[in-house]
């Protein structure tokens, strides 16, 4: 994400033999049927971000209006049955995620794929960047204005899955289409993520300000 051609960068010495060390968790997630399963690899003692991205693609997807939804249509078509989301709470890039391409997964991946038969692709996200992002900061003072202290909270949980499943769609969609220009994925994910905000805004909260679809 955010940049073409840019790869994760490899972790520092340190940082990769903590994580060995450490190791990992994995959940399987089973969203609705227009989405691949996913598995979440986390690490361990790090549920935080894994749950929410788990009610992100089998809860909050669901609450977005299906005429939304559909602009996605065309990428989850061309995915295969099970998608790796390697979560972390931030990358040294700063990026919010990167596709990892064909030839590049990791080993949790490799070995899902020989066990299972079926084919998998690979991404990270980068849980603590995703929640601190502001992709549309218009739409989210009149939204978060619109929910008040009252449901503020609620409001916050939205916002933070949305963001969750607007990065995840951003980096399928690079799978979809590996010769699209960033901008024009990244077009796609903004609008999305404006207009799944503004019908939430507006189902929810009652008010429309004239960003909704
Ligand atoms: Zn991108
Ligand atoms: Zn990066």
């Amino acid at each position: 994400m955010r940049r073409r051609f840019h790869r994760a960068p490899p972790p520092s010495l340190p940082k990769l033999l903590w994580t060995m060390l450490r190791g990992h968790e994995q959940i399987l997630v089973r969203p609705s049927p227009e989405l691949p399963l996913v598995t979440i690899t986390f690490p361990r003692g790090e549920r935080t971000g894994a749950m929410e991205l788990k009610a992100a693609l089998s809860e909050t997807w669901l609450t977005i209006p299906a005429e939304l939804r559909a602009r996605y249509t065309p990428v989850l078509g061309k995915m295969p049955p099970m998608v790796v989301v390697e979560l972390r709470a931030r990358n040294t890039c700063r990026c919010l995620g990167h596709f990892h391409p064909p030839g590049t997964e990791s080993r949790v991946t490799r070995r899902l794929r020989a066990m299972s038969g079926v084919d998998a692709c690979e991404m990270d996200l980068a849980f603590v960047s995703i929640k601190e992002w502001q992709p549309a900061p218009l739409a989210y003072n009149a939204a978060a204005a619109a929910a008040g202290t009252d449901r503020g909270e609620e409001f916050e949980l939205f916002r933070l899955r949305l963001a969750l499943l607007d990065v995840f769609l951003h980096e399928l969609h690079h799978r979809a289409s590996p010769e699209a220009a960033e901008a024009e994925v990244r077009g796609h994910s903004g609008e999305f993520y404006s207009a799944a905000l503004g019908a939430f805004t507006q189902n929810h909260l009652g008010v429309s300000y004239g960003l909704a679809p």
